[in-house]
């Protein structure tokens, strides 16, 4: 099928090439003309597993093209993807700008039917403002033409997108138009063959969808964060009470894990965003927040805990950083617990010298030169010279370090870890200080 895609982000990307190795016919936009020319000529802006070589087949094979050229886009596909970013608003609320730029643009250069599939993260009744977008640009050139808005929200993560968006767990399209399920049925008939993976529902069901997934996600993280908090206090280990509670099949392992908080482009916006749509509606949301509220106060808690180690002042001390992008696996820092820790050792007077095996290139262009931070090449080079580590980001390397040479390079040898990678009966074992997140302390 013809498709075409405006947005080439983490989502636009990844989609437009999944799509593409399937054989469908993907033509992807973005305004963005550097990160265009740098597609066209193969090289992939994101840090994303399995993602440059898919891109670069299916660009040989001539299926998958980038253009910023709107007017071809919207003429090639029969479906049109909307893949943009939907940032917060000064109010917390979506900024629906670039969504609607593109309902807009798609207005002005149909000359046939198409149907309209809302990828992006967007409040419900989104569909409805898209459509009077178009109808009102099409009523201005008096043109009288079908067409369809469609929800189709993403559920891909950072760092497995590849993977999600080959294997979806479930691909949620919200109509009310049988051509439009039909369409979309076929476009995604590769993807689900084995079983049935498509939801159905109606338009604002889906929208909604998007929300309550990642609320629910977040929720999880400040709950457990909440559990681990108490566990500090009252002597247990929040590892411990973690399996306790993960082996219940209601409960499950997956997202219970206490650290340095929530972070991404996702989780901290659409939580934000949801309290807004409450609002908005004069409802109280009691419960998200309060996850809002937990995960402020996680994301301080690493820095916290350094600057209350050395008695309120960091002068004089470096501080190893190890992980910089919001999780592993992705070169992503939008609203990287590191970006919060990073601020709170330089507000105490602290030199950092950090490492991230992704995120290097993200954190030079977000930090610039600066005199109170070096990007080192590995995590051993970040050690050098330093009083102490941070751990931020649970990237596999980091998690059987050389724990004879990080008490050898630490001067203060004391590590501060965000995600709990340790045993702390082992970090102890070489005489190295050791804090972490709901877990006795051996400092
Ligand atoms: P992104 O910021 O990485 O990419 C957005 C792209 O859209 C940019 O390349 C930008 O230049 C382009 N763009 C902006 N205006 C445009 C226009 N008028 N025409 C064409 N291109 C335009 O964003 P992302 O992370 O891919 O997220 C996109 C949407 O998907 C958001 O709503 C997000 O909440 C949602 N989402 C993201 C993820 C994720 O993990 N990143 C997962 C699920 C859903």
């Amino acid at each position: 099928m013809k498709v075409t895609i405006f947005g080439t982000g983490y989502v636009g990307l990844v989609q437009g090439a999944v799509l593409a190795d399937v054989g469908h016919d993907v033509l992807c936009v973005d305004v963005d003309a550097a990160k265009v020319a740098a597609l066209q000529a193969g090289r992939i802006p994101i840090h994303e597993p399995g993602l440059q070589p898919m891109v670069q087949a299916n660009q040989a094979a001539g299926r998958l093209r980038f253009t910023t050229d709107a007017r071809e886009g919207v003429t090639h596909g029969r479906l049109l993807f909307l893949a943009v970013g939907t940032p917060p608003d000064e109010d917390g609320s979506a900024d629906l700008q670039h969504v609607l730029a593109v309902a807009r643009t798609i207005a002005t250069h149909m000359a046939a039917p198409k149907t309209i599939v809302n990828k992006s993260t967007v409040p419900v009744g989104t569909a409805d403002q898209v459509a009077d977008t178009v109808r009102t640009v099409l009523a201005g050139r008096g043109a009288q033409i079908a067409f369809e808005v469609v929800s189709n929200p993403e559920f891909l993560k950072e760092g497995a997108a590849v993977a999600d968006c080959k294997r979806p767990d479930r691909i949620v399209i919200g109509t009310a138009s049988a051509a439009a399920e039909a369409q979309l049925r076929e476009l995604y008939a590769p993807f689900n063959r084995n079983h049935d993976r498509i939801v159905m529902m109606d338009v604002r069901s889906a929208e909604l969808t998007k929300y309550a997934a990642n609320a629910m996600l977040a929720t999880k993280i400040s709950f457990i964060n909440e559990i681990a908090g108490l566990a500090e206090r009252l002597g247990a280990d929040i590892e411990a009470v973690r399996r306790g509670i993960g082996s219940d099949p209601r409960i499950g392992y997956s997202f219970i894990y206490p650290g340095a908080g929530y972070g991404g482009s996702c989780f901290p916006k659409d939580v934000k965003a949801l309290i807004h749509t409450a609002q908005s509606t004069g409802f109280t949301p009691e419960l998200l927040l309060a996850v809002e509220r937990r995960n402020d106060a996680q994301r301080q808690t690493l820095g916290e805990r350094i600057v209350a180690h050395y008695g309120g002042s960091l002068q004089g001390k470096t501080i190893a950083v190890w992980g910089l992008a919001f999780k592993p696996e992705t070169d992503d820092m939008r609203e990287a617990p590191s970006r919060y820790l990073l601020q709170a050792l330089w507000a105490a007077g602290a030199r950092v010298r950090a490492h991230d095996p992704a995120a290097m290139g993200e954190a030079r262009r977000i930090f610039g030169e600066r005199a109170d931070l070096t990007l080192c090449e590995s995590p051993a080079d970040a050690l050098q010279g330093a009083h102490a580590l941070a751990i931020v980001t649970e990237w596999k390397i980091f998690r059987v370090p050389d724990f004879e040479q990080i008490a050898q390079r630490l001067r203060d040898r004391m590590i501060f870890d965000g995600r709990n990678l340790y045993d702390p009966a082992v970090v102890a074992g070489h005489g190295l200080g050791y804090v972490s997140i709901g877990r006795p302390g051996v400092s």
